[in-house]
């Protein structure tokens, strides 16, 4: 096995890596790119930007270190694991593009595509907190929520990329709050950071810089933060516990920015957990802090590289 560079392709940043077969990191670039930004109104036109910014950057990055195979993460939906995108949320122009095909002609190495937060699951069951579990649902906690599930060890994208949008569970069904998605009242728009930072400034009637700082002021007491984060934990408990009923899988790994404020999130969550789950399951759901931070994704990315 050799080398290969793994990207994970975020909302405003393009992170790659060089990652050896042991997945160590051993080489890595951050850079700025925001696939959404452009002013292309065909999806011909958007196809192009999509790829001239991907090809851009990795480009150099690869050819600095001679690879020919790159993995990589990427917010969409895709069919299988085929590389054609079906759709994605931040790209509407994009119905079914043929990305990993696309980028493989321009850039001239072998390319497989996944969904990010099912790369996320892949990286960690493979080198986390998920080793040895043959059934993993993984939940990435960030500017929104996703998640990645495998099944007996293979990766479960459903019949249109779309399995497990936990972050759209509907958890509060009497006025809930408005998600991105257009539906109201799913865990999304109550624990992500964007949910934490409107709740806060909404319920406080003042700013606050990121989802960092609103943990951090919970646990010097503030009244508000401390409400605002303990609601976060219970709610992605009650989503956990839904998950659990369709899914009956008991090792729940959660990373993401949000993830920070762990010693919050986790007693509310777990408390709720167990008491929403079926008399049968109570106790018996491991949620776990991802062993990876932010790398989940990029050693998925690498994971599926090898893959093919
Ligand atoms: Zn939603």
């Amino acid at each position: 096995m050799t080398h290969v560079i793994a990207a994970d392709i975020g909302g405003t940043n393009i992170r790659l890596a060089v990652v050896d077969p042991q997945g160590q990191i051993i080489a890595e670039s951050r850079l700025q790119g925001e696939l959404s930004r452009h002013a292309e109104t065909s999806q011909a036109a958007a196809e192009i930007h999509v790829i001239k910014t991907l090809a851009g950057a990795i480009k150099p990055f690869a050819s600095q270190y001679d690879i020919h195979e790159l993995g990589m993460g990427f917010p969409g939906f895709f069919h299988g694991r085929s590389g054609l995108l079906a759709s994605s949320p931040n790209l509407p122009l994009l119905q079914n593009f043929a990305l990993a095909d696309r980028l493989s002609d321009t850039l001239d190495m072998r390319v497989s595509v996944e969904n990010d937060a099912l790369c996320a699951a892949i990286g960690e069951q493979k080198y986390g907190a998920g080793q040895g579990h043959a059934n993993l649902l993984h939940i990435t906690l960030g500017t929104g929520i996703g998640s990645g599930l495998i099944l007996n060890n293979i990766p479960y994208s459903g019949e249109h990329g779309m399995a497990m949008e936990f972050g759209h569970l509907c958890i509060e069904h009497h006025e809930g709050r408005l998600c991105g998605c257009g539906n109201y009242g799913c865990v999304e728009a109550y624990a992500s950071a964007t949910a934490l930072i409107n709740r806060f400034t909404e319920i406080c009637q003042c700013e606050i810089a990121d989802a960092k700082s609103i943990f951090e002021q919970a646990r010097q007491g503030h009244t508000c933060a401390a409400k605002i984060t303990n609601e976060a934990g219970m709610y992605l408990g009650m989503a956990i516990a839904e998950a659990v009923k369709l899914l009956d899988v008991t090792t729940i790994t959660v990373s993401g920015g949000l993830s920070g404020g762990w010693d919050i999130l986790h007693p509310a969550l777990k408390h709720e957990l167990d008491d929403n789950l079926i008399p049968p399951l109570k106790g018996k759901v491991d949620v776990l802090r991802s062993r990876l931070d932010d790398n989940a994704g990029l050693l998925g990315a690498a994971t599926i590289a090898r893959d093919i």
